[in-house]
């Protein structure tokens, strides 16, 4: 198989590629050939984040102000990357977000949040994509899971929801479209040096040792870690991998 890895003439979204790991993610996906639509809420952030592609990459890049709470803008979002590249191949369901709190505080409104950003926001992401890769015979569906899909904890119940839930999206989505020959896996990162994860930080100042202290390789992960997991599950080469969940993680959740 030549160039299996190669992402040339692939049209990918990725939600919340303007920061942390989903940049990282964008700019591996346009090392490897792609043009890139970007969707976020921060539109300075977003054409820092078109510009540095372009000019670094030399693929195409646009950008897409996007609330992911907001179904109609999820819609237009589809409908802008087919109207401007005319495909979609691949789908990276990254954008997130976290409130740390014990369970018993939480408000409804929270809940709405953290799950209608990270769990809801990449189904309707999914439906959106859907129309265009069954028609064109193939795509690729990626979305961002974390350790809280695996393991709890106090402070992050309803992150962990959203997260569980995506693996489990995850395989439903792999079930129902392996028929359409559209592949659907998570990446589940570990820790990772990101503007969401110095707020954790902050907010559990012992989490810094806990992390580095359990973890095999005995560091923090940078979000240019992830772009490698990213382009192999959005390239032809794992064309016969669906409904996995693959841990990016140092060996955060294999040791005993
Ligand atoms: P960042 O806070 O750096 O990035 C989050 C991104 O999501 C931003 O680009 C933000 O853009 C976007 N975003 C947040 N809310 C919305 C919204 N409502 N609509 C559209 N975009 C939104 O975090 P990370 O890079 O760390 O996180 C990326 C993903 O990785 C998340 O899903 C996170 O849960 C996951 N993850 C992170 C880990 C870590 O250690 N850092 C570990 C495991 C998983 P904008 O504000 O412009 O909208």
């Amino acid at each position: 198989m030549k160039d299996a890895f190669s992402l040339q003439d692939k049209v990918a979204i990725v939600t919340g590629g303007n920061g942390g790991i989903g940049k990282a993610i964008t700019r591996g996906m346009a090392a490897a050939g792609a043009d890139l639509a970007i969707a976020a809420r921060n539109e300075t952030k977003t054409e820092e984040a078109v510009r540095e592609i372009q000019e670094e990459f030399g693929t195409k890049a646009i950008g897409l102000k996007v609330d992911l709470q907001q179904e109609a803008q999820i819609h237009a979002m589809a409908a802008k990357v087919l109207k401007t590249f005319g495909r979609i191949d691949i789908l990276i369901n990254n954008a997130g977000t976290n409130i740390r709190k014990l369970p018993q505080d939480y408000t409804a409104a929270e809940w709405d949040e953290v799950l209608n950003t990270n769990l809801r926001g990449a189904f309707l992401c999914s439906q959106a994509v859907y129309p265009a890769m069954k028609s064109a015979g193939r795509g690729k569906v990626i979305s961002i899971g974390s350790m809280t899909s695996l393991f709890g904890g106090a402070k992050v119940v309803l992150y962990g929801i959203s997260k569980g839930g995506i693996v489990q999206m995850t395989r439903g989505l792999a079930v129902a479209w392996a028929p359409d020959n559209i592949q659907v896996n998570a990446i589940l990162p570990g820790f990772i040096n990101t503007d969401l994860s110095r707020q954790a930080r902050k907010d559990v100042p012992e989490l810094e040792t806990q992390v580095i202290s359990r973890t095999p390789v005995k560091r923090w992960g940078e979000p240019e870690e992830m772009a490698g997991a990213a382009v192999f599950l959005a390239s032809q080469a794992s064309d016969f991998i669906t409904g996995v969940a693959l841990p990016a993680d140092g060996g955060y959740s294999i040791i005993l």
